[in-house]
């Protein structure tokens, strides 16, 4: 579907948040009502995240103009996994444009796990969207650098300019994760069997495995969604990340693909583009508003954290973040 509208404005659609106060309040409300729920399992599948203390619950809210409000464990700090197929996309529309990626990367969910390999053999070795893991290494394999050094400074310097903050890896976790992440290694060498990585597979996947081990709190999460509910300018530093265009196609991929094979399900109770990783992390965005981020460790059997669904949802609710709801103009609200 071309409808040829390169170079046509692209005017906003968005609203505000409700006063400081007020977001301080249900993020307070929102860790109160949900804390002390304990559905959900950490996840073992890397040694290192099984190690994680399951009661841990953070949420932060980031206003694309102010300051953050923050409740429970907002600072304490986890690897940000899967979270970060969201940024180094972003990062690499950035670099190469909307189209080019596109060629390369899908935008449609796929109803597989976030591992499979299943529908890359489908489809003829073309990943289907970047926040499966296919997709993900095909997307880290164009971050710009000469070599896998440049490109992981590349990333580093790109999440960290979202965080306003110089983020660090967790040496432990990378090396957990890359004693067991053979799966990853094939889906890379199937993906170089394609024709879709054309530098060394197993250089991508150490990319990918530390981009994945880079530590963030719910706090930076907030901050980090925020600056792509802000056309890219991260509310706290000024400092101009990617492009707005490039935030606007990250959400909508987001919309569709970011909470797994519950990604549906997610915007149809909480009606806002996210990303959620298997440690436990989520950041949601309102485009225009804000975004907020979560940390609770227990996941449902998508990936999902828990108590940060919960959390969303009630957030989402009570400070209008849902980009579907509206009312008639000057009626009650339903
Ligand atoms: N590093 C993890 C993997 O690739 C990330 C998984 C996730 O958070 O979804 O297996």
């Amino acid at each position: 579907m071309d409808a040829d509208i390169e170079g046509v404005p692209q005017e906003v659609s968005t609203g505000s948040l409700p006063a400081g106060d007020r977001v301080q309040r249900s993020v307070d409300e929102a860790h109160a009502r949900y804390r002390d729920r304990d559905e959900g399992e950490v996840i073992d599948s890397i040694p290192e995240l099984a190690e994680a203390d399951p009661a841990l619950f953070g949420l932060a809210v980031a206003p694309t103009g102010g300051d953050v409000h923050a409740a429970g464990d907002a600072d304490v700090q986890f690897t940000i996994q899967s979270i970060s197929k969201a940024f180094v996309y972003a990062l690499v529309c950035e670099a190469h444009g909307h189209d080019e990626v596109l060629e390369r990367v899908g935008v449609d969910n796929t109803g597989y796990p976030f591992d499979s390999v299943v529908t890359l053999e489908l489809n003829d070795g073309h990943p289907k969207n970047p926040m499966v893991n296919a997709g993900a290494l095909a997307t880290t394999a164009l971050v710009p650098g000469d070599g896998a050094a440049e490109r992981w400074e590349h990333v580093r310097t790109g999440l960290s300019a979202f965080a306003g903050r110089r983020l660090e890896m967790d040496d432990a976790v990378h090396r957990s994760e890359s004693a067991v992440n053979q799966r990853t290694r094939a889906i890379a060498q199937l993906l170089e069997s394609y024709g879709r990585i054309t530098t060394d597979p197993l250089d991508v996947v150490d990319v990918y495995t530390r981009q994945c081990a880079l530590l963030v709190s719910a706090r930076d999460l907030a901050v980090m969604g925020a600056t792509l509910a802000n056309g890219g300018v991260n509310p706290l530093t000024g400092e101009r990340t990617v492009s707005p265009h490039v935030c606007r196609d990250v959400l909508s991929v987001l919309a569709v693909t970011g909470m797994y094979e519950k990604s549906g399900d997610w915007l149809f109770g909480i009606g806002m583009p996210a990303k959620s990783g298997i440690s436990g992390g989520i950041v949601a965005v309102a485009p225009g508003k804000g975004a907020l981020g979560a940390y609770s460790p227990q996941l449902d059997s998508a990936g999902n954290s828990v108590r940060g669904q919960l959390a969303a949802a009630y957030l989402s609710r009570t400070l209008g973040l849902n980009v579907f709801a509206s009312s008639a103009a000057g009626g009650p609200r339903g």
